[in-house]
């Protein structure tokens, strides 16, 4: 059965390369029917905190990356992870190490002066006595001969030289595992059998097979994720805007989007661009993930997004809005039905931001007309118009968009005016701006009572 994980370290948000690399993990598991399991690799002390858990958590629930197993957290397997370095060391595949800073200085400055690549020389494997006032740490003792294979789902067939890799560190001197025991203890423990992750990994892998190795225990396959770029090629960074999966969300993304958009940074299927959940499931192939490094693409982000806020179901777009309404303070529970705000604004919003910012005169009386707007519109002239008007549609029997449109109309035909030089004045009234929904779609929604109140209040 297909196990796959996700196994951030918690030390800040969730980035959009961490949610790329757990969006491909969960997508392999799903589309082979398998489990995805959420791993917090919190051994970290110094740099992890739970704020950063409960900002990974929080990511991946408002993506939808739903885990079948987890989370589990590194902290709480201390025990384990000694127990493996135990037998390691019983079975002759671990070391203890003596070595001192000073000595492992000289033996790195004598290795350039060599011009020798740095690497711990494994001098510790033949000592035999302890070493007064010095605590060890424990080294694996890694092959000194031959090679060493990734057979990479993305990168293809990568091969070490095991004389590379040096004897490394798997407990430190305080007893705490390494990044690379922990990881291989875990995905043994954990059953993976893909592991899905970023390529700057890609070197611990060697390491990690060989301690699998010894240990007896096959090891999973793997796929390393080439690196995203910035829109300039440099490593994305806060610099290129937002980095985290949250400032998407409040940048009035929906989830749809930025995983629709995630999925492609990396990933194609002919020059398809909207896929739905279920077809990523059907379509995604690991094997169609690209080998060179993707960039961040803004205004795709952006297009993305805005065919999802016109396309998705409004009762949906609706409850996502809503979040955005209340970080104005405004309550969009009453009248109008948000859902309708929806179905007139979707094809005028690029993000739930500005679809928000731009229906709060539907819910909320405004302090101030927008300046340019009432000052063309709402002239002296415009009072006799905006009486007539006031006039006309509190005489309504039916409020309704076909009832308000006829008369618009008939008051722009009695004065003798362009629908335009009667509906602008209309629509500033109503909803102190320039820009609106059609003006009897934006009355209707707005309702009679408060219509002409706003109206009244503008020729005062
Ligand atoms: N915790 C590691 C990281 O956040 C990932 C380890 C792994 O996927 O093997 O970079």
């Amino acid at each position: 059965k297909v196990r796959t994980r996700f196994a951030p370290s918690p030390t800040g948000y969730l980035h959009i390369g961490g949610a790329r690399t757990a969006l491909f993990s969960w997508l392999y598991a799903r589309k082979h029917g398998g489990e995805f399991v959420l791993r917090v690799e919190d051994t970290d002390l110094a740099r992890s905190n739970a704020e950063s858990v409960n900002a990974i958590l929080e990511g991946m629930n408002w993506l939808g990356l739903e885990y079948d197993e987890g989370p589990f957290y590194q902290t709480e397997r201390f025990d384990r992870y000694k127990e493996v370095v135990q037998r390691l060391m019983d079975e002759g595949h671990a070391y203890r190490c003596y070595c001192t800073r000073e000595e492992l200085d000289a033996m790195r400055e004598e290795q350039m002066a060599r011009k020798q690549k740095p690497r711990y020389d494994g001098r510790c494997r033949m000592r035999k006595e302890p070493r007064e006032g010095v605590e060890p740490v424990i080294r694996f003792k890694n092959p000194v001969e031959g090679i060493t294979t990734v057979d990479d789902m993305v990168r293809g067939r990568v091969t070490f030289q095991n004389s590379e890799l040096d004897d490394l560190i798997i407990a430190r001197s305080d007893g705490t595992p390494t990044y690379n025991l922990t990881v291989v203890v875990d995905d043994w423990d954990m059953q993976i059998t893909h592991v899905i992750r970023g390529d700057d990994h890609l070197n611990n892998t060697p390491r990690q097979i060989n301690i699998l190795k010894a240990l007896g225990v096959e090891p999973p396959r793997y796929a390393h994720l080439p690196m995203i770029l910035g829109p300039d090629g440099a490593k994305l960074s806060k610099r290129h805007g937002a980095v985290s999966v949250m400032q998407y969300r409040d940048d009035g993304f929906l989830p749809e989007a930025l995983i629709n958009y995630l999925v492609r940074l990396g990933w194609s299927h002919g020059d398809q661009e909207i896929f739905t959940l279920d077809e990523l499931i059907e379509l995604f192939d690991i094997d169609d993930v690209n080998h060179s490094a993707s960039a961040i693409n803004p205004e795709k982000l952006l297009w993305l997004n805005q065919h999802y806020i016109k396309t998705l179901n409004h009762d949906y777009v609706a409850r996502q809005l809503s979040w955005h309404m209340g970080q104005h303070n405004v309550d969009p529970s009453g009248h109008p039905p948000l859902r309708e705000v929806v179905d007139v604004q979707r094809d005028r919003a690029k993000t739930l931001v500005e679809m928000a910012d731009t229906s709060l005169y539907f819910y909320q009386d405004f302090d101030a007309y927008e300046e340019k707007a009432a000052r063309k519109n709402l002239k002296p002239e415009a009072a006799p118009v905006l009486q007539a008007l006031h006039g006309a549609l509190d005489a309504l029997a039916e409020w309704q968009p076909e009832s308000i449109h006829l008369a618009v109309g008939g008051v722009a035909e009695r004065l003798e005016l362009k629908l335009g030089k009667v509906a602008q004045p209309l629509r500033v009234a109503a909803t102190g701006g320039s820009v609106s929904p059609s003006i009897d779609q934006t009355l209707y929604l707005l309702g009679r009572e408060r219509t002409l109140r706003r109206i009244k209040q503008a020729v005062e």
